[in-house]
């Protein structure tokens, strides 16, 4: 269900054990050739697809497009969120519907940037909410399979308006794909040094990293499949309920 289309007393009479999921996205910089919006694009997609096959399951909130992008901002055009304000925004959503209630939250993050603050808000609501269950995930873990046997190009895993993200925007908007700018990109430290937080003007030349030149849209088709069925899979599992076994 989506509740932006219900009423009050709509969403009054539903089952408080249903799963609410808020997709989280971005709205920043994704090279010269994709749109602010792919990364809400996207989480949306597979959030929406996902909650057509778990109607009576899924409550879906809007996309919160405003992301943690402070390692974008070098770049025009892109808005972002602190990150207390992010996570501020995430728990209020949440606070919004534990007071009526609902007790399964679980985040879809379309946004590299999201992942370590939604795991901190989760973690947070959990330690103040100890009865009621957060979970959070990117879209695109669930993919990991299909990424790294799709793309053709040296990068196996997904990274920034890259072959997999380009792939994907070309599938679901392909009017909003600069075909004449697709360009590969990304910038290795050398000496190779790992664990470094960086900001993208210091590691690609024109905002993204890896091969969009190789993107095609039935690679992106085969990339949001394989998300939508694992999201479902993961989603109807807690929808269920599930137990600790084993020692
Ligand atoms: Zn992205």
């Amino acid at each position: 269900m989506k509740l932006a289309h219900l009423t009050w007393k709509d969403v009054d009479v539903l089952a408080r054990d249903i799963v609410v999921v808020i997709p989280t996205g971005s709205l920043e910089q994704h090279g010269p050739h994709l749109p602010l919006m792919t990364d809400t694009l996207l989480a949306t997609a597979v959030a929406e697809a996902a909650e057509a096959r778990l109607v009576e399951e899924v409550l879906l909130t809007p996309t919160l497009w405003l992301g943690a992008s402070g390692h974008h901002l070098k770049f025009s055009g892109t808005l972002s969120a602190g990150f207390d304000v992010y996570m501020g925004a995430i728990r209020d959503i949440v606070e919004s519907l534990l007071p009526h209630g609902f007790r399964k939250f679980f985040l879809v993050n379309g946004h590299g940037g999201n992942a370590e603050p939604n795991g901190v808000a989760m973690r947070q609501l959990k330690a103040r909410y100890p009865n009621s269950q957060f979970g959070h995930a990117n879209y695109y873990t669930f993919a990991e399979k299909a990424v790294s046997d799709r793309l053709v190009g040296p990068a196996k895993t997904m990274r920034h308006a890259c072959e997999a993200e380009a792939s994907m925007v070309m599938y679901l908007r392909p009017d909003l794909v600069r075909t004449e700018k697709l360009r590969d990109d990304g910038l290795q430290p050398v000496p190779a040094v790992l664990g470094m937080v960086h900001h993208f003007d210091e590691i690609s030349e024109e905002g993204s990293l890896g091969y969009a030149t190789l993107a095609t849209p039935e690679k992106g088709k085969a990339i949001l499949d394989a998300a939508v069925d694992g999201l479902v899979a993961n989603l109807r599992a807690l929808a269920q309920g599930y137990v600790f076994e084993g020692e």
